[in-house]
């Protein structure tokens, strides 16, 4: 029995179909998102619910459904299998009673950038990749540097200067090359590129590199497996690049083609940063490319990102879900993080706090059914953002 049933990648615009077996990036043809394609036929008869049951509570018990070819090539600092959590105090407040968490700060680095990093990094390293490349808004660096310290390989991060100082701190623990940019991940990403191509760097920026939204996909197979092999009603993400948008779509369909699940779909709910919502803009004018958005800001840098490169599989997927794209305030954010830390004891990031914000909007103009279920994405902790924690403090 193979430890991966990857087959080939698959362009996500134009269809070609590229090998597996090598370093790259995005589709040679077209320039846009390449997607991992497996053989879900044989899976379905190789694997059962039951052998996944019993295997390690880390994401590697999906290793069919995921890019790795051998068990030896595998980075690992422990990551997935998080709690799913009921949030019963805060579900009766807000009058959204079946509401839950997944609690993705429980992961190695305090987001769930690891996921997609352990995926990313193991496969690179399995192709032969020596030193791996990333702009980054601060935990997609800092999940990258310990994989890759973990797996003995190089790590260069280009973040923005104003990036969370505990986010640049870990790159450094980590021994990352860290270079500050005055600018957004956009303006990293250029650098990235260019210092990528005249070094001979691997560039592992999100879906341009195949295999960090194999990790992402992940969140979906555990949210699947802990509700008895069922999804939810509703999803509310905080979104950046969308790729646990763009994850969590493929693991339905994979799962469905497997047999696992049907064809029910959570509605599935992009919340965005006042300040930064280039896919709430697209998803408003009807639009399946998001226009790049000037001067972003905000408290939320996992949710500073101001062009998606896999926009048109973020939007599509929310389209077909029947769910939508909305803004919350920084203030707001801010005020969720508390609200939750005080009646469910989760400390969580911003971006997190997005997520109960947007459950309030949504319950209170009656977008959100009371008897829906609905779960709500934790990225990261609150622990990686001293500046939020320092004016908790003040209040003491
Ligand atoms: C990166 C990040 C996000 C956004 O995730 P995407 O899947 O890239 O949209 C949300 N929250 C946190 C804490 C992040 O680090």
């Amino acid at each position: 029995m193979a430890y991966s049933y990857l087959t080939h990648l698959e362009c996500s615009n134009c269809g070609k179909t590229h090998m597996a077996e090598m370093l790259q990036t995005v589709c040679r043809d077209c320039g846009k998102v390449l997607l991992a394609r497996y053989d879900l036929k044989a899976i379905g008869r190789a694997v059962n619910p039951e052998m996944v049951a019993r295997r390690p509570a880390t994401l590697w018990r999906y290793h069919e459904l995921l890019p790795v070819q051998s068990p030896e090539a595998v980075v690992s600092l422990g990551e997935g299998m998080t709690p799913l959590l009921p949030l019963p105090t805060l579900g009766a407040a807000l009058g959204c009673p079946r509401l839950l968490v997944k609690d993705e700060s429980l992961n190695p680095t305090g987001s769930f950038k690891a996921r997609g990093m352990a995926v990313a990094v193991s496969r690179a390293k399995e192709l032969g990749a020596t030193v791996l490349a990333i702009p980054s808004a601060g935990n997609a660096a800092a999940a990258m540097a310990a994989y890759a310290a973990r797996g003995g390989l190089q790590a260069k991060v280009a973040m923005p200067r104003d990036t969370p100082p505990a986010m640049i701190a870990e790159c450094v623990a980590y021994g990352a090359d860290v270079t500050l940019v005055d600018g957004l991940i956009d303006d990293c990403g250029k650098l990235i590129r260019e210092r990528s191509a005249a070094e001979g760097w691997f560039d592992i920026s999100t879906l341009k590199e195949p295999y960090r939204a194999e990790g992402k996909k992940t969140m979906g197979l555990e949210l699947a497996e802990q509700l008895g092999w069922r999804v939810p009603d509703v999803i509310i993400y905080p979104t950046g690049g969308g790729t646990g948008i763009v994850g969590m779509w493929k693991a339905f369909d994979e799962l469905e083609a497997m047999g696992l699940i049907g064809s029910k779909r959570p509605r599935m709910i992009v919340v965005q940063a006042a300040n930064c919502a280039p896919l709430v803009r697209a998803f408003e004018l009807g639009e399946r490319h998001a226009a790049k958005w000037e001067n972003a800001t905000t408290v939320a840098p996992g949710m500073r990102v101001p062009v998606a490169i896999a926009d048109y599989l973020i939007l599509d997927a929310v389209r077909a879900s029947g769910g939508t794209a909305r803004t919350v305030s920084d203030e707001a954010m801010i005020e969720a993080v508390k609200l939750l830390a005080a009646i469910e004891g989760l400390l969580v990031s911003p971006e997190a706090g997005a997520t109960v914000a947007m459950a309030q909007a949504m319950v209170a103009d009656g977008t959100l059914d009371p008897d829906e279920e609905v779960v709500l994405f934790a990225t990261g902790s609150g622990l990686k953002h001293p500046d939020i924690m320092a004016e908790v403090g003040r209040q003491a």
